[in-house]
């Protein structure tokens, strides 16, 4: 008896003296405070990128809460701090802690970054996802960006877009040739192949572009984001395949000095918060998608599929281009690898599970 209540004492002694000796740096990391700022390529007020569920002001909302204030981000819009596309370099530097943009404004720097936020004939929320967490696209990400000095996360999702605005219909390869089309990133040069009159116009200027008729086409997001820039007002026919972006990721991009200074559980919360916000934005965007489409439909906007030799002709055409720049650099042709081997596998089970359900399942019972 007595032996055991030695014990018993002695263990406690241990474990209390080695709680103090662990718990003294806890409580000094736990009190240190970081003030963080986020740059971002997009300007106020726009719902998705600047405000409402799963933005990014939700996604700084959440970690100053969750932190409990021991991180607090204060979030700039573009051109508040910095132009709109120089938060990269400005992260990149340190002088900003983090920058918020979509990973293919920065393909003139890094053609590889591509793969993280749209991929012309890649994989859906679900499968680019799956190759984030647990294909190794999230540990390829940071492995590229290190030259940057940059950590980044998906930190939002748009879900699949659509093809586009066509004053006319598109019922050939022949339609395409001469086609003044707005389109940009690696689909522009897909199209280009095919004739397509590429056009590389901010969001603010496709709608009086293609009202005016100074283009004939052109492309955007999806009916949300579409109908905020009014474009069923400009024109009549709504194409759809999504195969210039089947899925466009928002990328939440972190100096990595900045990032290594934080405690784990800091870290963890920023990686929380983005998963979260992935979500949610996605989420808002399948809602208010549906619901400005079917408002398309109501009011004389007629949906098309493009032709199946056109969408041939589109996949031939992307082949070469992917060839061309894996062959000019080697970071690109390892991401690229790693992404499309990922897709060959994924791409079986989701023909066998989603694939099956879209055909079959999705009108069965009205
Ligand atoms: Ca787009």
């Amino acid at each position: 008896m007595k032996r055991r209540s030695f014990m018993k004492k002695g263990s406690v002694g241990v474990a209390a003296t080695a709680a103090a000796t662990i718990a003294a740096p806890a409580v000094i990391a736990a009190e240190k405070k970081f003030s963080w700022k986020l740059t971002t390529a997009f300007p106020p007020g726009v719902p998705f990128y600047s405000t409402g569920p799963g933005s990014l002001a939700d996604l700084v909302k959440r970690i100053n809460v969750m932190s409990g204030g021991r991180l607090t981000i204060k979030h700039y819009h573009a051109g508040e701090l910095v132009p709109a596309f120089e938060g990269f370099d400005a992260a990149s530097s340190g002088a900003v802690e983090v920058n918020a943009w979509v990973s293919y404004f920065g393909a003139g720097k890094v053609p590889a970054a591509q793969f993280f936020g749209a991929v012309p004939f890649g994989m859906s929320f679900q499968g680019q996802n799956a190759w984030f967490y647990n294909g190794g696209g999230i540990d390829l990400w940071h492995e590229v960006y290190k030259p940057y000095n940059l950590v980044a996360f998906p930190c939002g999702n748009t879900g699949i877009q659509m093809t586009g605005w066509f004053k006319k219909e598109i019922k050939s390869v022949a339609d395409l040739k001469g086609l003044r089309l707005r389109i940009p990133g690696l689909a522009g040069k897909g199209y280009a192949k095919l004739g397509v009159d590429v056009k590389l116009l901010p969001g603010g200027e496709i709608f009086p572009a293609l009202e005016r008729g100074v283009i004939d086409a052109a492309e955007w997001v999806g009916p949300a984001q579409d109908k905020i820039l009014g474009l069923n007002k400009a024109a009549k026919y709504y194409y759809t395949t999504g195969w210039h972006e089947p899925t466009t990721v928002t990328e939440f991009a972190i100096n990595k000095n900045k990032w290594e200074e934080l405690p784990d559980d800091l870290k963890m919360i920023v990686r929380n918060a983005c998963a979260a916000c992935n979500i949610e934005a996605h989420s808002w965007s399948e809602a208010n998608n549906a619901k400005a489409f079917e408002e398309f439909l109501n009011t004389g906007t007629e949906a098309r599929t493009l032709p199946d030799d056109v969408i041939k002709a589109l996949a031939k055409a992307m082949d070469e281009v992917y060839s061309e720049l894996a062959a000019k650099d080697p970071v690109f042709k390892k991401v690229m690898d790693s992404y499309f081997t990922f897709k060959k596998t994924h791409d079986k089970w989701a023909r066998m599970s989603e694939g099956v359900w879209h055909a079959k399942l999705r009108n069965a019972r009205g």
